[in-house]
């Protein structure tokens, strides 16, 4: 989708700093990153969010939730982080393209805000 944010930087057609990708799944660093290990991993189609996902996206977004732990692997930061989805404008989902946030390398308080 052009007028998708996250569409326009797996298709390089907007710079950011990528962190993984492979056939299904691209990852990058969040451009406003709310902990020291902040990645946003998406799978390559486009799927406005989970609300919207269907049991054909399954694959791909167990898919990101392990393209996420590779990462944090790789970051050491296994003591202790965070997969998060942010589903519906009251949960702050402000892009509406399937993500999931990879949040690390600090304590992460609970329940989140
Ligand atoms: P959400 O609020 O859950 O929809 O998450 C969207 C995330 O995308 C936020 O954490 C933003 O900081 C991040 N973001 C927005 N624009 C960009 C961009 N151009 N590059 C990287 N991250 C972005
Ligand atoms: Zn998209």
């Amino acid at each position: 989708m052009t007028n998708c944010l996250f569409c326009r930087i797996i298709a390089g057609d907007l710079p950011a700093k990528k962190v993984y990708e492979d056939q299904h799944t691209f990852a990058f660093e969040d451009i406003h990153p709310q902990a020291p290990t902040h990645v946003l991993v998406v799978p390559k189609k486009h799927i406005r969010g989970l609300k919207e996902a269907s049991t054909e996206d399954a694959e791909v977004i167990g898919r990101c939730h392990l393209v996420a732990a590779q990462i944090a692997r790789q970051r050491a930061v296994e003591n202790g982080y965070r997969t998060v989805l942010n589903i519906g404008p009251g949960a702050g989902q402000s892009v509406f393209h399937l993500h999931v946030h990879l949040l690390g390398g600090r304590s992460l308080a609970w329940p989140p805000g």
